[in-house]
């Protein structure tokens, strides 16, 4: 793990958002200076009865737990905790658990690891602001009370049918329900029977009483409650009532004093509701001004994946994939299996900012941030992932015996010398790549070929004197000889000039590996554009397993540890799979530029 401190705590540069242009309008002029906090979540005289609230400003990351998290998510949590760290703040972590039929505590643990994975905490002042929303439901029962007292809100006993029908569309105003007129008093009855568990599902809702001709559909009458007999992780078989989101959410952002609760833009149509609720709800003495304010953002959508949850599930569910934390998932499980460290996506969602559409990013430039967090510190390493190998003929000749190992050495990191040396040996055969050997070279070819000088990286120069070929005219061994006097880091090594240095492992200290060469997922950048199935346009190539040649010193690398083997790219050791015996690496990403002709 020597590679994931945590360098995103430092300040650096964030690309503009209007997000912060909101909060900081608000620390200016004081908006939320008088807010008090009640030591937690709590209703408006909990909170009155506390100090003047020690966090500047709070924000939340609010998932359901209903699966794993995606890059789309990690955008949302970087941004969350991001503007809470910057402005003297805190960000609640809260599972937003009020769908009892969903959820598992599998998911719950799962959040919590990936949160923490990308380097953010929700201990603050030795408080941890981790919260359920389920933990609110007897808050959430009594703010339906006293709407019912208020004459605020309804039990509708029509069919789903009818309500769908009643409600109206874009054009034509809904109509309001033969049960609207209802006293308060019949109204508790009935929410009363709801509660009971004696009525079947389906048979009545809640809803608040607002305006069935309003031209934003989420005002008219919304629902509040619905009957679910169903067991929940957290409050068991209490409840036959559960509240439907739309009324938990602003609920649960009020408990918690949160002051810009940050949606993504598909939530722009029920600020007035959510407005309306609190304000409401304020106005019975329940909560206290000033209230949490909704700001919307667009959704961040990567190339060449799919990031829905439903999506996603099936991909796993139909063995497309090899589970939730497949390096090929956008998961983020599966992008720190593939090797991706939390510094390079918290750069990408800083870098990303946040604006007023959904942004389609290009998945290069999540590459690009992996490149820039690994080139500064990831330890260089030699690796042969297509592998033929090379006889050196006047080995013997040269040094006396076959058997002879000329050791050799090689930076850990070029610009990091505190780091050390790399320690191999060049004998008399080593593995080189298949295709840095032509019988008959191309045009501008400048490895081996018949008669060509190159360098062995780290080693010794060598000139090719030809090759064996198997019965299907395949390459079995390349043949060559080495030039006497030419090994690197002696006087007078670079005395033979050579146009083409190739990378290489001793036979005789090799570490044979796994190595999975993996590509994106999908052929399509949007794969499922326009409703398309993303079956269709699944990349058949997109893991590739190889057995590689690694350089000696890669036998002690830890499960998680991140190499760039040179010339082929960044790898990590898989987190599953690797061990010392038996080293498995998945590829993160390839060079930028691959070096060499
Ligand atoms: P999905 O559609 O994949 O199920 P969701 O939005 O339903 O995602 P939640 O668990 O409700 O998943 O999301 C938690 C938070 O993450 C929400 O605040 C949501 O707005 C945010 N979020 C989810 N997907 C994205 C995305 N692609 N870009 C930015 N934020 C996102
Ligand atoms: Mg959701």
């Amino acid at each position: 793990m020597a590679h994931d401190t945590p360098s995103g705590t430092a300040p650096k540069p964030v690309a503009a958002n209007f997000l912060r242009g909101i909060i900081e309008r608000d620390l200016e002029a004081g908006t939320w200076a008088q807010r008090r906090w009640g030591g937690g979540p709590g209703d408006g005289a909990q909170h009155a009865a506390g100090p003047l609230d020690p966090a500047k400003i709070r924000t939340r990351f609010p998932p359901e737990p209903n699966g794993y998290l995606h890059v789309g998510h990690a955008k949302s949590i970087c941004l969350n905790f991001g503007l809470a760290r910057d402005y003297g703040g805190v960000c609640h972590l809260r599972f937003d658990d009020t769908n009892p039929e969903k959820e598992e505590q599998e998911y719950v643990d799962a959040i919590v690891e990936a949160v923490r994975w990308l380097g953010f905490d929700w201990n603050v002042g030795g408080t941890d602001h981790l919260f359920y929303a389920s933990n609110y439901f007897d808050f959430m029962l009594r703010a339906a009370n006293a709407l019912i007292d208020a004459g605020l809100a309804y039990v509708d006993e029509q069919s789903a049918e009818a309500m769908r029908a009643n409600r109206g569309d874009f054009t034509t105003p809904g109509t309001n329900s033969p049960f609207r007129s209802r006293t308060p008093a019949e109204n508790h009855a009935r929410f009363a029977e709801m509660q009971s568990g004696h009525m079947p599902e389906g048979a009545a809702v809640l809803r608040a009483k607002i305006d069935m001709a309003s031209p934003n559909i989420n005002l008219r009458d919304p629902a509040l409650y619905r009957i679910k007999h169903a067991t929940h992780h957290n409050t068991g078989d209490k409840w036959h009532i559960y509240p439907m989101y739309a009324y938990a959410h602003p609920i649960e952002d009020a408990l918690e004093n949160i002051t810009h609760s940050i949606c993504t833009l598909e939530f722009e149509d029920q600020r007035p509701w959510y407005d309306w609720l609190l304000e409401r709800l304020a106005d019975m003495g329940l909560l206290n001004r000033p209230l949490p304010k909704q700001y919307e953002f667009g959704r961040l959508n990567l190339s060449y994946v799919v990031t829905s949850k439903r999506k996603l599930r099936e991909l796993v569910a139909e063995h497309i994939v090899e589970g939730w934390d497949d390096p090929r998932m956008p998961t983020i499980f599966g992008m720190r299996r593939r090797g991706y460290t939390p510094a390079s996506i918290r750069a990408m969602a800083d870098g990303t900012g946040a604006s007023k559409t959904n942004i389609w990013l290009d998945y290069g430039v999540l590459e690009g941030c992996l490149r820039n967090d690994l080139e500064g510190q990831a330890p260089r390493a030699m690796a042969v992932l297509d592998p033929v190998p090379l006889v050196l003929e006047n080995w013997a000749e040269v040094f006396g015996s076959a058997g002879h190992v000329e050791p050799c050495q090689a930076p850990a990191h070029p610009q990091r010398p505190e780091l050390g040396q790399r320690q191999f040996g060049l004998g008399a055969q080593v593995w080189i790549e298949k295709d840095d050997f032509a019988e008959v070279p191309a045009k501008g070819f400048f490895r081996l070929f018949p008669g060509n000088k190159v360098r062995l990286k780290y080693g010794m120069v060598i000139e090719c004197t030809g090759c064996e070929k198997d019965a299907a005219g395949q390459v079995t061994q390349v043949l060559a000889r080495v030039v006497p006097g030419t090994k690197s880091g002696t006087p007078g090594s670079d005395a033979v000039k050579v146009k083409g240095t190739i990378t290489w492992v001793g036979a005789h200290d090799a570490v044979p590996a796994t190595v999975n060469l993996y590509d994106r997922l999908f052929t399509e950048a949007q794969p499922d554009a326009g409703g398309r199935d993303f079956r269709e346009v699944l990349n058949p190539n997109s893991k590739q397993v190889v057995q590689a040649w690694l350089e000696p010193g890669l036998a002690d690398a830890q499960r998680e540890n991140r190499f760039q083997f040179e010339r082929h790219g960044y790898f990590v050791a898989d987190r599953e799979l690797h061990a010392a015996g038996a080293p498995v690496f998945n590829r993160i990403t390839t060079l930028k530029d691959s070096w060499g002709t």
